[in-house]
């Protein structure tokens, strides 16, 4: 089972996708996250990232088209995938729709989570994301243990350069323009579009996101590597 989750940044994505994935053999696939990673190395493609990212403007279609399409080549066919941040402009998600048919997939859910701006805005000022192990924590509904240190790897916790409030305004802006008509995109799709709302806590969030996915398990076969981890939580 392939399963987009799409929303805006700070409506929880990439904690929602993470706490989906934790003990299951699902994939989160995120690709702000390997973008980082590639920075932190030093890639080619991390340095050409960079600049857009810090500006709170999109990375190149195509870049992440390809890095995209390496990352699915590496795993297991039947390997349920949770994409996250990604696609996020019509031509990726077009690109995505011919990648997975290669491999014999599909998208078989789009979960959009949605919350008011202002929501947004204070979460994303509120976020701390961890330099070792990529894990998120937010001060007002996610909160690490010990305060400023990661709970997973015990690295000092630190703020996003892209979510100082000016590049944040811009994102939200790029998102409005470049990723919102990926909504009307996929609703065209028998059903395969469902939308939560995004402002309550994490639990919340996460049982509403599960409920839609094992609704959607229950009326087909069940999902190859989807029920372990969906099955299992409470
Ligand atoms: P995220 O962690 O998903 O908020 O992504 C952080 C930044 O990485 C974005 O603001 C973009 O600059 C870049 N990025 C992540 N995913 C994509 C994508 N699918 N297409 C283009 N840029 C992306």
């Amino acid at each position: 089972m392939n399963v987009i989750l799409l929303g805006p940044p700070g409506v929880g994505k990439g904690t929602q996708g993470a706490l989906l994935a934790e003990g299951s053999s699902w994939k989160h696939m995120a690709t702000g996250d390997i973008l980082r990673a590639n920075r932190r190395e030093g890639t080619p493609l991390g340095q050409e990232a960079r600049k857009h990212m810090d500006a709170g403007e999109l990375v190149p279609d195509e870049l992440i088209v390809a890095m995209v399409k390496d990352a699915l080549a590496s795993l297991p066919p039947d390997q349920g995938v949770i994409f996250d941040g990604f696609p996020r402009t019509v031509p990726q998600a077009q690109a995505l729709d011919g990648v997975l048919a290669d491999l014999g997939r599909k998208v078989d859910r789009v979960v959009v989570l949605e919350a008011d701006e202002d929501v947004l805005v204070k979460r994303i000022a509120g976020r701390l994301n961890c330099p070792g192990c990529g894990s998120v924590f937010n001060v007002h509904n996610n909160t690490p243990a010990v305060e400023g240190i990661c709970d997973n790897c015990g690295s000092d916790l630190v703020h996003r350069p892209d979510d100082r409030p000016e590049t944040v305004r811009n994102r939200l802006e790029v998102y409005r323009e470049q990723t919102e008509p990926l909504i009307r995109f996929y609703e065209g799709r028998g059903g395969v579009l469902v939308r939560i709302r995004g402002e309550g806590s994490v639990e919340e969030g996460q049982r509403g996101i599960r409920k839609l996915l094992e609704q959607e398990a229950s009326s087909g076969p069940p999902p190859t590597g989807a029920s372990e981890g969906l099955g299992t939580r409470a």
